[in-house]
């Protein structure tokens, strides 16, 4: 804690490029989340979509990881800034219930534990909480609990259990009652970092296919959870200095996302906010993710880039990374978890 609290109040943290540090960090993953759709229903039906894209930084074209556009594997990358095949990958190929067993430092790609974003701000004293609309992520919490979660090696021991509340919630299939159980937990704990997975884009397009009727109401109810949020935020001064990362795992067509190339699938929204006192946000004001990132980043138009292109897309695996930077945390050490390993993704703070 004492470390971090060198940065507050606009001094510039060494090894990173913000000038500004927040005190609380929410990345929220909406399932199977198209931007498209959120452009067509616009900013009366979506109008706390748009308070990213105007008072935020944004761009609808980051991309899911390369050979997955499925949930538990993007997932992964998110938490480890790791892809999902390859000798640096996470290897978390399976989209199913897992086994009661299964860990991320189990998988077959990778033999060595494999740290997440949940490590580095737990090691670091600052609390975290996974809230989520989806039984299968309970792997997550079997990777970081107490049994499986790695020894602190920084500073004070705060323990092996990375993830100091793990909830899922989702009686009707949707993540109304975990988003306003979240709210209220919030307002009392106020966890340094949260991250929240809304299921109700991802059910209605498996139920009924992608941008129907059907999707566009699911996409309407997840815009009034986000406003649930802003609110929480708002009107909650100990949360005055908030940033929100929103982001999602895949898109989808038809009534599936399986396809790693299809464009539908693999094209995904990546948008960030920030509040502040000291008014950090309106620095944001709507700017576009790609022209704030031109010497590190390249819009892929309608390309699927992997890995090994010089020119590397935004990714939802950029997220983890940049939760870290911008509670002014150092990026996650392993030598596997290669995206926005610089933390150099600018919002332009
Ligand atoms: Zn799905």
């Amino acid at each position: 804690m004492k470390i971090r609290n060198i940065c507050f109040g606009g001094l510039l943290l060494l090894g990173s490029q913000l000038s500004f540090s927040a005190e609380h960090v929410v990345l929220v993953s909406v399932d199977g989340l198209r931007p498209e759709a959120i452009q067509q229903l616009g900013k009366d039906q979506l109008p706390a979509f748009y308070r990213f894209r105007e008072q935020g930084a944004w761009t609808d074209n980051a991309r899911t990881d390369f050979d997955y556009t499925r949930t538990l594997p993007n997932h992964a990358s998110m938490m480890t800034a790791r892809s999902v095949t390859g000798v640096n990958g996470h290897g978390q190929r399976d989209n199913d219930m897992p086994e009661p067993t299964a860990t991320l430092h189990n998988n077959t790609g990778v033999e060595a534990y494999v740290s997440s974003v949940f490590d580095v701000t737990h090691d670091h004293g600052l609390s975290t909480s996974l809230y989520v609309s989806k039984s299968k992520f309970i792997l997550y919490d079997q990777s970081y609990n107490e049994k499986s979660g790695a020894e602190d090696q920084t500073g004070a021991n705060n323990g092996t259990d990375k993830i100091d509340r793990y909830l899922f919630l989702s009686p009707d299939r949707t993540a109304e009652a975990l988003i306003t159980q979240y709210v209220e937990d919030m307002s009392k704990e106020r966890f340094n970092f949260s991250f929240l997975h809304i299921t109700d884009t991802d059910g209605a397009g498996h139920g009924d296919r992608w941008k129907t009727p059907r999707y566009m109401k699911a996409l309407v109810r997840v815009d009034g959870y986000l406003q649930k949020l802003f609110d929480l935020i708002d009107l909650d001064a100990q949360l005055s200095d908030t940033a929100i990362i929103l982001v999602a795992d895949h898109g989808g067509a038809g009534r599936s996302h399986g396809d790693e190339t299809d464009y539908e699938n693999f094209r995904v929204p990546f948008y960030v906010w920030v509040s502040s006192p000291d008014n950090a946000g309106s620095t944001l004001a709507g700017r576009e993710l790609y022209e704030l990132n031109q010497s590190t980043r390249m819009d892929p138009g309608a390309n699927r880039p992997d890995y090994s292109d010089v020119n590397q897309p935004i990714r939802n695996g950029d997220a983890a990374n940049l939760v870290l930077e911008l509670l002014g945390l150092p990026a996650i050490p392993d030598v596997g978890a290669t995206i926005n390993a610089k933390q150099d993704l600018n919002i332009g703070l």
